[in-house]
């Protein structure tokens, strides 16, 4: 078997490229939004079109409506395969069809569901996310055609912008058809549109509800005072106790990783405070480089906190209060075991013996890939040959819940996260787009990818 050049793969990339925008801009037009109801019939008539497409370049593709876990009638999924032998290796290419809601046309510059061209840019919902990831597989099976040598598996999923109810049971009620030994995500994004990225890590998180006590009912403030703090001070006192003088997160068994595989290149703070829209002057919390303090090292948030509003108050010392906290955890780490310690912690830093009590809530693991499996250096050479350029790696400070499911399904799957998006992509927000050389790039990649990986 003679390995695939990059010139060969983009010579018939262009030659298909007006049917991969076409089928992109036909996905737009179905208006997918799974927020309307996984089970309504447009749900149904977009996972048919990406059924019918994905046959075209190849796949033995069905629709099939998934079960949630109580039973009722679950997302419209796309599955499929394309075996070219029993000895070969076997890839799972993921994408999900269902889109964002749009809830004000009057914020998009273009007609959300009409597929637009400007300036190198197709804008339209779910034009990156995850029309673009379809898009990309379509192509890359199509540029490949007979030449491909591994085996092809696909779940194109109904719900993803929902949270994935449905995918664990769906995904275990079809392990066999899944069972893959590289699964390439191609849900999440690149540098920018010219420099490519595997996404190396997700952050896991972690909840816990906690009360602070100090008093068994609310006394006056003039004549209590001083002695006794109130409970909003105590919990703010708490709050503090977890940060150390950087503002590290500083709370033992609580782990801090260093960006997955090593880090390439850090985030440039200009830009993250604009975006972020910190106020003048804000110091950034922490030590360390910004892409490990928002990648790969835990960070709680006070989500919730239940204090008398300043309307309307009066000279009393609140007796208890309650609050959340949000634990980002480290991409490797259990998040049930940042959660004990979390908790351990609160409920040994009671300021002035105050009553401290902790509830815990939902887990979600984080994920990390192997930048050390055979996969991973094919998919960064892929890159390298098809966009011209070294990719710079990127983690992700937030969670896409499905991945580390799958990984902890398929242990053993090397998985690799992809994606079509760059940061002007505006995924969930209005003007979504995607860039259509850096689509084409991306389509490359993948081709030489699978090529890479049946030799
Ligand atoms: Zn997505």
């Amino acid at each position: 078997m003679t390995t695939l050049t990059a010139d060969e793969i983009r010579s018939r990339v262009e030659t298909d490229w007006n049917r991969i925008v076409k089928v992109l801009a036909e996905k737009v037009a179905l208006q997918s939004i799974s927020a309307k109801g996984i089970t309504a019939e447009q749900m149904k008539r977009s996972a048919e079109f990406v059924a019918d497409e994905l046959r075209l370049v190849g796949v033995d593709t069905k629709v099939v409506q998934a079960s949630n876990a109580d039973g009722t009638p679950g997302a419209w999924e796309v599955i499929g395969s394309h075996i070219v032998s029993p000895d070969a290796l076997t890839v799972l290419l993921y994408a999900h069809h269902d889109v964002q809601p749009v809830p004000d046309p009057a914020e998009w510059n273009t007609d959300p569901f009409v597929a637009t061209e400007i300036d190198g840019r197709l804008y339209g919902r779910g034009s990156a996310d995850d029309g673009g990831g379809i898009a990309i597989h379509s192509g890359a099976l199509k540029a490949l055609g007979d030449d491909l040598n591994v085996n092809i598996k696909v779940f194109i999923e109904g719900e993803e912008e929902m949270g994935s109810p449905s995918f664990i049971p769906f995904i275990e009620a079809h392990r066999d058809e899944f069972a893959a030994d590289v699964i390439i995500v191609a849900d999440s994004g690149n540098w920018s549109a010219d420099i490519p990225s595997l996404t190396t890590s997700l952050r896991g998180n972690t909840c816990v509800d906690v009360t602070v006590q100090g008093l068994e009912h609310p006394v006056h403030s003039g004549q209590y005072g001083g002695p006794i703090l109130d409970s909003n001070t105590l919990a703010a006192m708490l709050i503090a106790s977890m940060y150390d003088e950087n503002g590290d997160l500083a709370v033992p068994g609580v782990a801090a990783e260093e960006p997955i595989g090593g880090l390439q290149h850090d985030l440039d703070e200009t830009t993250v405070r604009k975006d972020s829209g910190v106020v003048a002057g804000y110091e950034f919390a922490g030590t360390g480089s910004l892409a490990s303090r928002l990648w790969t090292k835990p960070s709680v948030t006070v989500i919730g906190f239940d204090a008398h509003p300043v309307e309307g108050s009066f000279n009393v010392i609140a007796p208890e209060t309650r609050f959340r906290l949000s634990l980002r955890t480290a991409p490797t780490q259990r998040p049930e075991e940042a959660q004990e310690a979390l908790a351990a912690f609160l409920e040994s830093h009671a300021p002035f013996g105050a009553k401290v009590t902790v509830e815990r809530g939902e887990n979600g693991m984080g994920w990390a890939m192997d930048p050390t499996a055979v996969a991973t250096k094919d998919a960064l050479e892929a890159m390298t040959e098809a966009f011209g350029v070294e990719p710079i790696n990127k983690g992700e400070g937030g969670s896409i819940p499905f991945i580390p499911e799958l990984q902890r399904i398929f242990p053993n799957a090397q998985v690799l996260v992809t994606g079509p998006e760059d940061p002007k992509a505006n995924a969930h927000s209005p003007n979504e787009s995607i860039s259509l050389p850096g689509l084409k790039n991306n389509v490359i990649t993948e081709a030489l990818l699978l090529d890479k990986l049946g030799k």
